[in-house]
């Protein structure tokens, strides 16, 4: 991530699709936002006036099956993560995200369409240093056999993601990716949700997964993937939880200067990861522009030594 001038969208920029767990339509226009904003959803089509939502760590209302923004009168944008992904990954600080219905779209289940609108919007700078939080200590919490932690890091925005399921077709993968908005466009961005097939009458009885097609999840059952197009990736699971962790991370308001690593995480681990950092007062700082060129130098080589675009899977099935 270059170490420069905000940015933000010189155009608006609309894609269309359904919820995938409403199953209802809903239109997404991204659009320009002034410096120091970051990410506010506006929710039009509502009775009375539009509502907005700062997409910060502290609107998460829920994290069930998607990560859910809203205020005190309850839930207003479900779904978040993938379009923050791409907003995210793409090196965008400051955008409106608006929509006219509940859910975010889900759309291919990858943040492929939101990366074609900003491509679209274009990306324009702004006379204003970039701003980041930089992590200063290790934070880490355990859900269960989840475990999360972020930690100080030499360069940018590192991303760590080993998943393990006792599904044999998906079963162990690991994924690395240190974020730079290329990188994110070719072997990110485009990795598209999953889902078992088992799983799929349980979350409808749950009311959720209503619009999951074979167009926007990959499933699988004990066997075999079900879709015939085939996977994108030999990882394309590992990938788009790293994906889920841009986007669900994006909430801390700013870019992070950081390595996350996750193992069997999700959607409440990320946050509570996020928000375990965020309230400790000690583990992070504000920098910006060249300051924080200067001080990811002087952290030097500290929190590495994972090379390479992949980390080993270190974990045997049952390791909690
Ligand atoms: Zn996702």
């Amino acid at each position: 991530m270059k170490f420069s001038r905000q940015t933000t969208l010189r155009a608006q920029a609309s894609v269309a699709g359904v919820g995938v767990h409403s199953g209802l339509p809903v239109t997404l226009t991204l659009g320009p936002a002034p410096v120091d904003a970051g990410f506010i959803f506006v929710r039009t089509g509502l009775e009375g006036s539009d509502r907005e939502v700062q997409a910060t760590a502290e609107q998460v209302i829920a994290t069930d099956f998607a990560t859910v923004l809203g205020d005190r009168d309850g839930p207003l944008v479900s779904t978040a993560e993938h379009v923050l992904a791409a907003l995210r990954g793409m090196g965008v600080d400051n955008a409106t995200i608006e929509i006219d219905g509940p859910e975010v779209p889900i759309m291919d289940g990858s943040a492929a369409a939101f990366i074609a609108a900003i491509d679209q919007a274009g990306i324009v700078t702004q006379p204003a240093q970039r701003r980041f939080i930089q992590v200063l200590k290790p934070i880490s919490v355990k859900i269960g056999d989840s475990v999360g932690e972020i930690r100080p890091h030499a360069n940018g925005f590192r991303v760590e993601v080993e998943i393990d399921f006792t599904n044999p077709v998906i079963g162990q993968q690991a994924y690395a990716f240190d974020l730079n908005p290329e990188g994110f466009r070719r072997e990110v961005g485009r990795a598209r949700t999953f889902g078992l097939m088992c799983d799929v009458a349980r979350l409808w009885s749950a009311g959720y997964a209503l619009g999951a097609s074979f167009d926007n999840t990959v499933v699988f059952d004990d066997e075999r993937l079900l879709n015939t197009e085939g996977l994108r990736y030999s990882d394309e699971c590992a990938r788009h939880k790293v994906l889920d962790v841009i986007g669900d991370l994006s909430l801390a308001g700013l870019p992070l200067l950081g390595a996350y690593h996750s193992v069997r995480g999700g959607h409440k681990l990320n946050h509570a990861v996020l928000t375990a950092l965020l309230t400790d007062r000690t583990a992070w700082r504000v920098v910006e522009g060249e300051a924080a060129r200067r001080t990811t130098r002087a952290v030097g080589e500290v929190g590495r030594g994972i090379v390479g675009g992949r980390i080993a899977a270190a974990f045997g099935p049952d390791v909690s």
